[in-house]
Parts: C-alpha cells; structure tokens; sequence
C-alpha cells in the first residue's frame, strides 16, 4: 500500500440520517416509492462468476405491509449451483488475493458513493421488502454506507506495514493475508446493512465470496451485488446464490472449499452452522474458522433514582422501533419498585401513541412484522404471556391483510417467565419488577444471551456496578439500547450471542485475515 493512497483518503465519518421533515428530502422519498413500486415483480437471477443464471424455482420477495404485492421473483439456487459457485469462487481467489488493497477498498469507496446517490430508491426498497418506516430504512441505507467506507479504510490500514520488534541480522515482517471462500449469510432485518458490512469485510480483505441472503429480503441483495458489479468488481469475486437456509445452506456450510463462514441470524442456525463446520469433509485442508452473530433478550435497566420520563422514552423506542425486530430490541424493562407502578403507567401511555400502519405512510412509526411465520410465532409468544403477566397494552392483530401487531406490553413478568427468556423478536416487551438494584442488576444477567442492555440512572456507583457486572458486548447509560453506529459504538454480543465479532470496529477485519510472518537474513 503506497502511502499517498493513504494520504488521499479522509478520516471515516458517520452518514447522516435524512430528515424527513425536509420537503425536499420527503419529496424524492416519495417519488422513490413510486419509482420503485413501477419495478414490482421484476425478476432477478443468480450470479455466479458475473454470469445471470435463471432457475426454475423462485423465491417470491412479498411486501408484508400487502402480501399480495410482489416486490420481486428471485430465482432460487440448486445444490449444484451452489456448489459451481463455490468452486468459482476457490478459482478466482487465486487472482484476488493478489489484487493490491488499495484497488479492492476502490470498488467499496465507489459503491458508497453510489449508494448514496441512490439512497431514497434503496430506502424505498427497505420499506417495501421488510416493512421499515421511512426514518428507519434510512438508518439501514445510512449503516450500509458507513460498513464500506469504515472497511475500506480498515483494509487499507490492515495492509500497511504491522509493528514488531526489530533485531539485529535480519529483516522480518507480519503481513495480513485473507482466508480464501467465505460462505456469507446475513439475517433480513439488517437487511441492507448488514448484508453490505459482511459481504463488503470479506471481499475487501482479499477474500471471494458466496453470498446467501435471507429469502426475506433477497431483492435487495441482488441490487447490492448489481451494484458492485456495475462498480467494477471482478466476476466470481461475489457469487449471488439465494436459496432455502434448509436446503443449499447444509452443503454450502460442508464445503471442503469453503474456507469460512460469516453468519448473523437466530441462535438456533448459528449454532447448527458452528456445529456443522466443525466436521471435516473429505478433501478439507483447514479448520473452518465461524463467525456467528446470533440472538438477544436485551434489557432496560431502570433504576430508583433514574428519569423516568426519559427512561419511558427510550423503552418504547428501543422495544417498537422496526416493530421490535431488532437484535438490540429492548425486550425486557426491568424497573426497580420504588417507581415501578409510576414507569409503568407512563409507559403505557407512550406506546398508546405509537401509530402501526402502511410504512409507505411516513405518519406509521410501525410497519408489519416481516411475514406470517413471524406473525404467528410472535402471537403464540403473546398468548403464553398474557398468561405469565398482565397485558398493559396491545396484545391484538392490527387489521387483517398485512401482517400488523399491537406494540404489546405485559407487566409484572417473573424473570424466569418464558418472555423473559426467549427471544421473541417483534414487539412484544416484558416489564419486571426489581426489589432493589442488586436485584435488577442479577435478572439483566439471567439469560443465556448477552447482546445489548441499558441502565437509566443518576448514580455512579450503580454506573460503575454495571460497567463491571452487566455481562453484555453492547452496554448503554442513560440512552436507548438500539442505534449502534459504525466506528462509534463496535457491535457484537456474549454468550449466546455470538462470537462477538465486533462489526463496525478495528478488530472485525480480523476475523477474515490471517497473520503472516517472514524473516529475511542479511
Ligand atoms: P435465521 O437464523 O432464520 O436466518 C439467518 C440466515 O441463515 C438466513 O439467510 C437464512 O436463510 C440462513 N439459514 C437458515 N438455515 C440455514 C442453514 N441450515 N444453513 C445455512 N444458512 C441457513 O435468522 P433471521 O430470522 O434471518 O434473523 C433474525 C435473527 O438474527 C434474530 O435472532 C436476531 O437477533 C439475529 N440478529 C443478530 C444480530 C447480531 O448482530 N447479533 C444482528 C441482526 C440479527
């Protein structure tokens, strides 16, 4: 990496949100929607090794806001595909492990500011393939964009000259170099971000890649892998093979050639995944190294002495935001009992203001949950809630044709409660009473997960009891538990919440690299 390259390049800051209250930008939102309403069922085939394949099965991308509205017909990818593209992938690795950095971190520098051109048309994508309001597919583009331009700097710092101790007759060196084929497989409710930041890791640090999106949100991972093809990314560096989890994931992730596995999702799969990778098929050169980013049950801590109206504000938010489809989802308020009956009552009227519609509605601050699967899981989870707490708000279908919920609340939960256990991921939020701190400080540590959590108080002591004994990957003070940013806030959890990879920090480029070391005598 020459150093005027490096020179050239401005330090990494954050993509602003757009305000919506700007005519001007509420107006190209709404000419975006319709635009992208115009390409409703249009069909988008596989891509391996720059080629468009078309198969015979497809996999029907719906609006969940209006489930008989096609947003796209992907075509869906056979075992042999799959496999072809794997074998491409191996095939062009070989050339670009040897691309220099600086031109692998171009083609991500571009797709950023292609992105950003195109920003209110993957927005309106957003909220019609996943169901996400306006500000909240926003903040999805807004992260895609952060991921390229933050690895792209990280790739070309990884391949600058690397400390280490000089010693006299010779001349030594650690050079960072990929892995080889990754198998990438990103979760829908992310599902521009983190499709983007996975993939975009991979490539960047010299790696080829097989990208298996969620069927959930498949239409705008074909327009990624479009867009980076139309930057100029060599073919068979990204292969585009969409397809059932259940039926190419197993082979994909068995793969003799497949080097790696980048996967975010549920804890179950995540934990198939690791356990499969585990076993060594015939042929298989390496330990498969796993990256897994899985689940949470994540809580708000509220403290005696904590604003409570503040405290209110950021548990609806965290818990309703993106219909509560969120890893960092507050799921759990856990309220100490000294202002519990006050927390509650306060809360229950601040989510009885939350609107749930059409996202395509920008007056909606919840759209639907992302499809019907989700629907009834997410019901069931109410239906055993209501029985191990008491329904405060919610708890009903809204309408009848797009997959809708109540934001739902249901207090007086016990900690060992299922809803309190499980993650349920849709807006369903448990509210549990604490005796004291100490108390409240031991129900947020009673899950098997460890992803995001938050505490509202005025105390620091209690700050300092919870920097040392709230056992997660993402902890916040007296602000809501969602909205992590690239650079500022790395991400990833404990336990069973993965590998706790930290996306979006220094260290996550890490995970797609291995060191090197070369001594010369002189
Ligand atoms: P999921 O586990 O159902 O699916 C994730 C991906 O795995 C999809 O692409 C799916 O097609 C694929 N898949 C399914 N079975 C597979 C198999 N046998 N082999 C290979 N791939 C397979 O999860 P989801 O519903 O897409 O996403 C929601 C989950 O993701 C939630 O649990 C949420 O907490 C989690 N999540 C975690 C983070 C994080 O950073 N920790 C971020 C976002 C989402």
């Amino acid at each position: 990496m020459n150093t005027t390259t490096l020179e050239r390049i401005t330090p990494f800051v954050n993509e602003p949100i757009k305000d919506f209250k700007n005519p001007t930008d509420a107006a190209a939102m709404e000419a975006a929607l319709a635009a992208v309403k115009r390409t409703f069922g249009k069909a988008y085939p596989l891509i391996v090794n720059g080629e468009a394949i078309e198969t015979e099965k497809k996999i029907r991308s719906i609006d969940p806001a209006h489930p008989s509205e096609v947003i796209g017909i992907v075509s869906s990818a056979s075992r042999e595909t799959a496999m072809r593209a794997i074998d491409v992938a191996a095939h062009t690795f070989e050339s670009w492990r040897k691309t220099p950095a600086d031109e692998r971190a171009s083609y991500l520098f571009k797709a950023a500011a292609l992105l950003r051109e195109r920003r209110f048309h993957y927005d309106a994508l957003l909220v019609y393939e996943v169901g996400k309001s306006w500000v909240e597919a926003d903040a999805d583009m807004a992260e895609a964009i952060d991921f390229l331009e933050f690895y792209a700097r990280e790739a070309l710092r990884y391949a600058g000259p690397q400390p280490i101790t000089p010693v006299a007759g010779e001349r030594n060196e650690m050079v960072y170099i990929p892995l080889g084929v990754g198998a990438v497989i990103p979760p829908w409710n992310f599902a521009c971000a983190i499709m983007v930041g996975m993939a975009s890791a991979a490539i960047v640090t010299g790696n080829t890649v097989v990208l298996k999106p969620s069927s959930d949100s498949a239409v705008i991972a074909a327009w990624f892998v479009d867009l980076m093809h139309e930057v100029g990314l060599p073919k068979g560096v990204l292969n585009f093979i969409p397809g059932s989890g259940s039926e190419i994931g197993d082979p994909i992730v068995a793969h003799p050639k497949v080097r790696f596995i980048s996967f975010t999702g549920s804890k179950e799969t995540g934990l198939h995944i690791n356990e499969l990778a585990a076993k060594t098929a015939p042929g298989q050169k390496w330990i498969k190294r796993v990256v897994a980013e899985m689940g949470g049950k994540d809580s708000i801590v509220v403290a005696g002495d904590a604003d409570v109206d503040a405290a209110v504000e950021a548990v609806a938010v965290s818990a309703f935001g993106f219909q509560g489809q969120k890893c960092s989802a507050c799921s759990r308020a856990i309220v100490d009992a000294s202002i519990y009956d006050a927390f509650v009552a306060k809360l229950v009227a601040r989510v009885g203001m939350i609107t749930v519609g059409d996202p395509a509605d920008p007056k909606n601050y919840m759209g639907p949950v992302v499809n019907e699967a989700a629907l009834k899981s997410i019901s069931e989870y109410i239906e055993i809630g209501k029985k191990e707490g008491r329904l405060v708000a919610g708890g009903k279908r809204v309408g009848s044709e797009g997959f809708f919920l109540e934001p739902t609340v249901i207090a007086d939960v016990d900690p060992a409660a299922r809803i309190s256990q499980e993650e349920i991921f849709g807006p369903v939020l448990a509210v549990i009473k604490a005796r004291d701190y100490e108390h409240a400080m031991e129900i947020a540590n009673n899950t098997e997960f460890g992803l995001t959590g938050s505490v509202y108080t005025t105390d620091e002591q209690k700050i300092e009891r919870a920097r040392e004994d709230f056992f997660v990957g993402n902890l916040y003070f007296n602000r809501k538990s969602t909205g992590a940013l690239v650079g500022v806030h790395p991400f990833g959890g404990f336990n069973m919440s993965g590998t706790d990879s930290k996306a979006g920090g220094r260290d996550y480029l890490l995970l797609f690299l291995q060191a090197k070391s070369m001594s010369r005598k002189l």
